[in-house]
Order: structure tokens, then C-alpha cells, then sequence
């Protein structure tokens, strides 16, 4: 049994974990580029360690240095938060190897998983219902792809097996563009994910995306903690999560939710994982499974209560959950919005310099941040710089106290999107709720959302 963790990760999501740790009575050992000296969880835990330049490939994203940098440190499990090598099943698996404790599922499951043919064909067998298309690799004969899409009738998406973060992905809307579309993804996937495996999918026109979260132990016992509304993004980047999501049919959302804890089962899934879903005219299509925390965990732990980063790390511990599934009980709604560092409106990053941080509170407020006043956001890493969440007992009160947390919120001297958020909190679609994942754009593209918008 481990009783000290190393955080490979940085940000807001490497303090996040260094608090569970806390609270658990558990060490932490930071590691950091050496731009991050100055984050506050380097500050804040027990031991820590430059692993490298600010470059990711050179440092958060160095596998080999983190796992010696564990040993050098005692430390006996690695948490890998989200992004960097949280998905990396060779990364999972050196861990593994060198006889530390992963924070997460077993190698051979992030392998499974993160090969989305693979995983949809999982999820097929475990009942789980997917967007219908081609159920394997795309094959390379020119006719064998054109008989393909007619099958899975246009327009239709080719996806690389390997993507993420919303790359590796092409809308065909007519057979003429297949052939060229398959091959530029496959060869995009084969230089980004060294994987040019492509599969396709019907394109839904109008869904919202919906996931369920999920926590499975090492004892064969898995819980559903309810659904996450992540419709409103921009290319694919999620920006508004919000749980409960409004107006489904609680049935529907059950039965998937069922589904969803017994496939962890039947696939052997240990460790928190969200399982991602279109939702369109009353109907569940399973895209993709998220082997990690996610950004948006705390919008479901607002409505449950509970501690999902504690629950990883009991988990690898080997402890049974500390729930049933009748010991889910969803209260209220929560929302949150992610504030960049990026102009809030040509979503430029912008990286720089916060003056003055002053994060807003009361009731239902939460707040996850690195940010203090005098921090320095280097330009070399994700945008994300706070996740601002709120929780009432109605939508309504959720909304009344984000739009509340956005006005007191203040960053000075760093360019955020807060002035977005402000402006999407009062927008009708946002605030009657249920909008699909085009909504931003179409926001965009009608020229609601610009600069000099906000009154
Ligand atoms: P990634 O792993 O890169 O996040 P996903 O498969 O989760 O890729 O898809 C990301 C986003 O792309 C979805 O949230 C949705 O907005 C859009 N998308 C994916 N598949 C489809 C599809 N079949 N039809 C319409 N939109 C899709």
C-alpha cells in the first residue's frame, strides 16, 4: 500500500489531486517543467522535482523520467489527472512494470479503450447502444470504401481510431469527397496518433453530448454518478458542463446509465471512467470512453456529494467503493464554466501576467484554480486557468448564482473568457437549456458572440 503520490500533471488539476491526497492523509510529490517552479501545488507538497524543460514532449509528457523521479522520491503511485500521458496505456503499463501503482485502470483496459474501434465494438458487446457505422478499420480498397459510406449513408464522419481532443475527424457530406477524405485522416492519424486506422460513422445533425460517469473497484462493484450536459464547445472543446441535463427522459438516462456500470464489468474497467454519448431525438449513440478524471468531474460531484478523485485513489488502493448504487442520490443541478486564458472572442490564447486574482464565493460557489495574484501563465500549456462551478437546488438558482460568481470574478491584467461566460449566462438558448453542440457556433456564426457584445 502506497502512501506517497506523485502528480504528474500541473494546473489546476494537479492541486485538485494534491488536496485528495491531503485529505486522505497521503504525501505528494510535485513534478514540474522548469517554467512551473512557481504553481501553487509545487509549493504546497511534500517533495518536489524538476523533470525537464517547459517543452510537454521534454516533461509532462516524459514517462520514463516521471516513473524515476517516483523512485528517486519514495513516492508509490503516480495520479496522471487529465491530458499529458493519463490516456497513454505504455505509459500505464511502465508504471505497472516498475512496480508503482497507476491511478487509473489497468494498461490492457486504456489500450482497449483508447483504440475507438475496439471500444465501440466492447461497447456493442456489453448491449451499449453506438452511432451506427462501419464496426471496424475502414479498408483500403477504393471500392470497398465507397460501398462502405453508401452503407452507412452520407454525410458521415471519418474517424481515426487513435484521435482525441477533438482531432481526427472529417464530415463527408457526399460520396465524391470519400475517398479524399479517408485518406488525408488516415494520414493525419498516422502522423498525430501513429495510428492510421480510420473508421466511420453516420454524422447526427443536431445532437447534444451526454456522458455518464462512472466508478468501478478492483472487487467487481461499479456505479453510475448520473449524466454530464457538455453540448456547449467550440471545435469540439467543451466550455459550459452542466449535470443534471435538462429535460431528458430520467428512464432513458437509467437504463444507459445500467448499461454503462455493467460494461466496466464485463470489460474488467477499474478506476473512474466517462462513458461519451450524441443524444438525439430521445436516443443514446455511444462515441468514445474517457479512461481518466475528467475536467468536468466536479459538476457531478456537486450533485452526488461525493469526492471522485478520493474514489481513484481508494480504488487503486485497492479499497471496495464506499457506495451502492442506491446510495446515488442526485441533488440539485451544477454548472460550470471554464475559464481561459484565451481573448473571449477570436478564443486567441493569451497567456501573461495576473495582476490581481480575486475569486468570486458564497453559497453553491466553487472554485478550482492555480491562479493568484502575480502569477505568470506560460504560453506553453492548455488555456485552462479556472474552472468556476455553481450548484443550486434548481437550474434556475444554479444559473442565477454562476451569472452572480461571474460578475465578482476578477483576473486583472490577464485576458480570459469570462466576458463570454457572461455573455452565454444570459443568452435564451443557454438559459432555457437543451441545446445541441452546434449552438455556440451558430451563436458565432450569426454574429451574436463578438467583440464589444458585452453590455
Ligand atoms: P475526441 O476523442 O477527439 O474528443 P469524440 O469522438 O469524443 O472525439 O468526438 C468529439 C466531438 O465531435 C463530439 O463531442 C461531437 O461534438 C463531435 N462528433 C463526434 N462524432 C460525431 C458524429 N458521429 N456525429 C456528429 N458529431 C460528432
Amino acid at each position: 500500500m502506497f502512501d506517497t503520490v506523485l502528480i504528474a500533471n500541473r494546473g489546476e488539476i494537479a492541486l485538485r489531486i494534491l488536496r485528495a491526497c491531503r485529505d486522505l492523509g497521503l504525501k505528494t510529490v510535485a513534478v514540474h517543467s522548469d517554467v512551473d517552479a512557481d504553481l501553487r501545488h509545487v509549493a504546497l507538497a511534500d517533495q518536489s522535482i524538476c523533470i525537464g524543460p517547459a517543452s510537454s514532449s521534454a516533461s509532462y509528457l516524459n514517462g520514463a523520467e516521471i516513473v524515476l523521479a517516483a523512485q528517486l522520491t519514495g513516492a508509490g503511485a503516480i495520479h496522471p489527472g487529465y491530458g499529458f500521458l493519463s490516456e497513454n496505456a505504455d505509459f500505464a503499463a511502465s508504471v505497472e512494470a516498475a512496480g508503482l501503482t497507476f491511478i487509473g485502470p489497468p494498461s490492457a483496459a486504456i489500450r482497449r479503450m483508447g483504440d475507438k474501434i475496439a471500444a465501440k465494438r466492447a461497447m456493442m458487446e456489453a448491449g451499449v447502444p453506438c452511432v451506427p457505422g462501419s464496426d471496424g478499420v475502414v479498408p483500403a480498397d477504393g471500392n470497398a470504401i465507397r460501398d462502405l459510406g453508401a452503407q452507412v449513408g452520407f454525410p458521415l464522419m471519418v474517424k481515426a481510431a487513435g484521435g482525441g481532443g477533438g482531432r481526427g475527424m472529417r464530415v463527408v457530406r457526399n460520396p465524391d469527397e470519400l475517398l479524399e477524405a479517408v485518406a488525408t485522416t488516415r494520414e493525419e492519424a498516422g502522423r498525430a496518433f501513429r495510428n492510421p486506422d480510420v473508421y466511420m460513422e453516420r454524422f447526427l445533425a443536431r445532437p447534444r453530448h451526454i456522458e455518464i460517469q462512472v466508478l468501478a473497484d478492483q472487487h467487481g462493484s461499479a456505479v453510475w454518478l448520473g449524466e454530464r450536459d457538455c453540448s456547449m464547445q467550440r471545435r469540439h472543446q467543451k466550455i459550459i458542463e452542466e449535470a443534471p441535463a435538462p429535460g431528458l427522459d430520467r428512464g432513458v438516462v437509467e437504463r444507459v446509465g445500467e448499461l454503462c456500470a455493467g460494461a466496466c464489468r464485463t470489460i474488467g474497467y477499474t478506476g473512474a471512467g466517462t462513458f461519451e454519448f450524441l443524444y438525439e431525438d430521445g436516443a443514446f449513440f455511444f462515441i468514445e470512453m474517457n479512461t481518466r478524471v475528467q475536467v468536468e468531474h466536479p459538476v457531478t460531484e456537486l450533485v452526488t456529494g461525493l469526492d471522485i478523485v478520493r474514489e481513484q485513489i481508494q480504488i487503486a488502493q485497492g479499497k471496495p467503493l464506499s457506495l451502492r448504487q442506491a446510495d446515488v442520490v442526485l441533488r440539485g443541478h451544477a454548472i460550470e464554466c471554464r475559464v481561459n486564458a484565451e481573448h473571449p472572442f477570436t478564443f486567441t490564447p493569451a497567456p501573461g501576467r495576473v495582476e490581481r486574482w480575486t475569486p468570486p464565493g458564497g453559497p453553491g460557489i466553487r472554485v478550482e484554480s492555480h491562479l493568484y495574484s502575480g502569477y505568470v501563465v506560460p504560453p506553453h500549456y492548455d488555456s485552462l486557468v479556472a474552472k468556476l462551478l455553481s450548484h443550486g437546488a434548481t437550474r434556475d438558482e444554479a444559473v442565477a448564482r454562476m451569472a452572480g460568481a461571474l460578475s465578482e470574478i476578477e483576473t486583472a491584467g490577464l485576458v480570459t473568457n469570462v466576458p463570454l461566460h457572461r455573455l452565454l449566462l444570459n443568452e435564451a438558448g443557454f438559459v432555457a437549456g437543451g441545446f445541441d453542440i452546434h449552438h455556440l457556433e451558430r451563436l458565432i456564426a450569426g454574429g451574436l458572440i463578438h467583440e464589444g457584445g458585452e453590455r
